[in-house]
């Protein structure tokens, strides 16, 4: 695909999502807005579902989107991302704008994309028109004080999970796998990927990867959140980073059938990096400060079987016979 980016410095200077949004210092999900703005360009119109990148991006009377932006319902990011394509396909094809290909991206927090919006996402997903969907995932509802969701992980305290003295984890079930889910179920989907913006170039490659290829495409993206996993913002890089090196993050894309891992989870995956132990990753977040050695343990069991025993590491939650 033409649009690839080699080095950082090849990326456009262009800005299509500026300074004076009102996100959290180190807010890692901001940065998703601006490289998705960055990689897709002016042509652009940009649908935000309910969460922190609606509220804190327009403030009353304000905005940092420079492209057409639209806000809709926090499950509806589906529906308005296929009624955006669809109507620019007719207006098109009636002559009242001219022919010219327009990027529709959709975006949703985990709440409204794997939770409430996951059936309209799922529709849109069985259509044959342009549109992007980004799940920017900070594992809980932070817009609205740090809610549990089905993305927070295994043990996490939230404000409806807050460990007790009788019972420490709260959060028992595990996080979903979206782009697998995605994958398996929407045989006509071309492109899905899962990323983070610790890894810029990846990211941006990614969503111009999604917008070349065509059609309905998805795209995941874990955000670290200083505010809801407690840590200072400082580290907001070094936890994406680590993410993906202990291997609870993997990074990987689908192509027309295909699964390519990308870097640090190819050599992990290839056998050239070792994943480096959990611990280091929950140790730094305030919202793991009450796990015992069992609780990481258990954690770290868990990853290595994604590694070693799964029919496509890291991705298929499928053992081999
Ligand atoms: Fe970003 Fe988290 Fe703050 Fe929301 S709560 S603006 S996701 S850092
Ligand atoms: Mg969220």
């Amino acid at each position: 695909y033409k649009s690839i980016i080699k080095t950082i410095k090849d990326t456009p200077l262009e800005e299509f999502y500026t300074s004076g949004h009102r996100t959290c210092q180190g807010c890692e999900s901001a940065l998703v807005m601006r490289f998705l703005a960055k990689a897709a360009g002016q042509r652009t119109i940009v649908i935000g579902a309910t969460g922190c990148m609606y509220v804190a991006n327009t403030t009353y009377y304000s905005t940092s989107w420079i492209v057409p932006w639209v806000h809709t319902q926090l499950g509806g990011s589906g529906a308005a991302a296929l009624g955006t394509a669809a109507a620019l396909r007719a207006l098109m094809r009636k002559g009242k704008i001219k022919q010219e290909p327009i990027n529709v991206i959709a975006f949703c927090g985990d709440l409204g994309c794997a939770d409430m919006g996951l059936s309209g996402v799922s529709n849109a997903m069985t259509y044959d028109y342009n549109l992007l969907i980004v799940l920017y995932d900070n594992e809980s509802s932070a817009n609205t004080d740090i809610q549990e969701t089905s993305m927070t992980p295994y043990g996490a305290q939230t404000s409806f999970s807050r460990p007790g003295k009788q019972r420490r984890i709260m959060k028992k079930r595990w996080k979903k796998s979206v782009v697998p889910m995605i994958i398996a179920g929407h045989r006509n989907i071309r492109y899905a990927a899962t990323m983070t913006p610790a890894y810029p170039l990846d990211s941006i490659n990614k969503i111009k990867k999604a917008l070349a290829i065509g059609g309905p495409t998805f795209i995941h993206s874990l955000d670290p959140c200083p505010k809801g996993w407690d840590y200072d913002p400082r580290f907001s890089h070094e936890l994406g980073v680590l993410a993906a090196e202990t291997g609870l993050w993997p990074l990987y894309e689908y192509t027309d059938g295909e699964i390519a891992y990308n870097e640090p989870t190819k050599s992990i995956v290839e056998g050239r990096m070792k994943r480096k132990p959990v611990k280091e990753y929950l140790e730094k977040q305030g919202r793991f400060s009450h796990f015992t050695e069992e609780d990481i343990e258990h954690i770290q069991r868990m990853v290595d079987e994604m590694y070693e025993e799964w029919e496509i590491p890291g991705v298929m939650p499928i053992k081999s016979l």
